[in-house]
């Protein structure tokens, strides 16, 4: 590590606003995901944005006549390790704010408040991380799962990854290329839509599915992660708490409200 490299790291990860160039935008084939990655420094290098793996921006497009108003939140889907870009993932909709999202030309600043959020990996790595998310809220997932593996953290983490199809798994290159290096790393994931090619698990995230990936040492003192939209985290709640036992004080979720 240069000693650039160390001031960065220890830049504290306060919230701030920032304006950040858009580098590259990338349509996600079979889909309607969009990623959109943006500088991690402003335009002088004026400052640089440190940040914990898992956590959230606001994004300020300054949309005027969106009743939802101008602002978003967008999880951080890169790793604090990815030193010169910000990535953010989401669905682009009919609506004014992502379309306009969409429209933005490569070189153009955005204004955005980060970093922000507590959903986090926790430090006591004896325990495992068990991440569930369906869809879009594979995001913050992404981020802390590139951080473990860069950086080597000697933590379990295993992640349930539920979609509708084979091209709606995001990341999934990324993803098994962190598996085949990070021992610690185990991802499952699982298809609702009928796929006649697929030889993975089927349907939506099921205690019966938990079950079986997880050992009793696992179940009994991992902290469990939840992303999505507020029915998913309703529903794993649910799963978590009332069919599998756990306590509410191992349940950390972030809820995609606006879905
Ligand atoms: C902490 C946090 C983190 C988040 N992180 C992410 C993230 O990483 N990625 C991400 O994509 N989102 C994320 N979100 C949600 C995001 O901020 C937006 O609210 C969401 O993307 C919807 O924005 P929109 O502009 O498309 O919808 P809006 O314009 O705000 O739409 C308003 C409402 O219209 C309805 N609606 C409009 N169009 C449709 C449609 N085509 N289908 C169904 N319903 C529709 C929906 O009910 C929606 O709630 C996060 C939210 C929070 C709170």
């Amino acid at each position: 590590m240069t000693e650039q490299d160390k001031i960065k790291e220890n830049i504290p990860t306060t919230p701030r606003k920032l304006q950040l160039k858009l580098l590259e935008r990338k349509s996600h084939v079979g889909t309607d995901i969009v990623s959109f990655k943006f500088s991690r420094s402003g335009d002088n290098n004026n400052y640089y944005l440190n940040y914990n793996a898992g956590q959230y921006a606001v994004f300020d497009l300054g949309t005027k006549e969106d009743p939802s108003g101008p602002i978003r939140f967008f999880n951080l889907a890169s790793s604090p390790t990815e030193k010169n870009f910000i990535l953010i993932s989401t669905i682009i909709r009919d609506t004014p704010f992502k379309k306009k999202l969409d429209s933005l030309n490569v070189g153009i600043s955005v204004k955005l408040t980060a970093p922000l959020g507590k959903f986090i990996l926790h430090e006591d790595h004896s325990r495992a991380a068990v991440f569930l998310s369906e869809g879009i809220g594979v995001v913050p997932f992404r981020s802390m799962i590139k951080y473990a593996t860069d950086k080597q953290l000697p933590v379990r983490i295993i992640l349930f990854d539920a979609n509708r199809n084979q091209d709606n798994i995001l990341y999934k290159e990324e993803f098994d290329k962190c598996a085949n290096s990070n021992k610690n790393l185990k991802i499952i994931y699982t298809l609702y839509i009928h796929d006649s090619d697929w030889k993975g698990e089927r349907g939506h995230i099921t205690k019966t599915m938990v079950n079986k990936y997880l050992s009793s040492t696992e179940m009994y003192n991992s902290i469990f992660y939840i992303c999505g939209a507020p029915g998913m985290i309703n529903t794993m709640r649910k799963l978590l708490q009332v069919d599998l036992g756990i306590p509410k004080e191992r349940i950390m979720a972030e809820e995609f409200s606006g879905y």
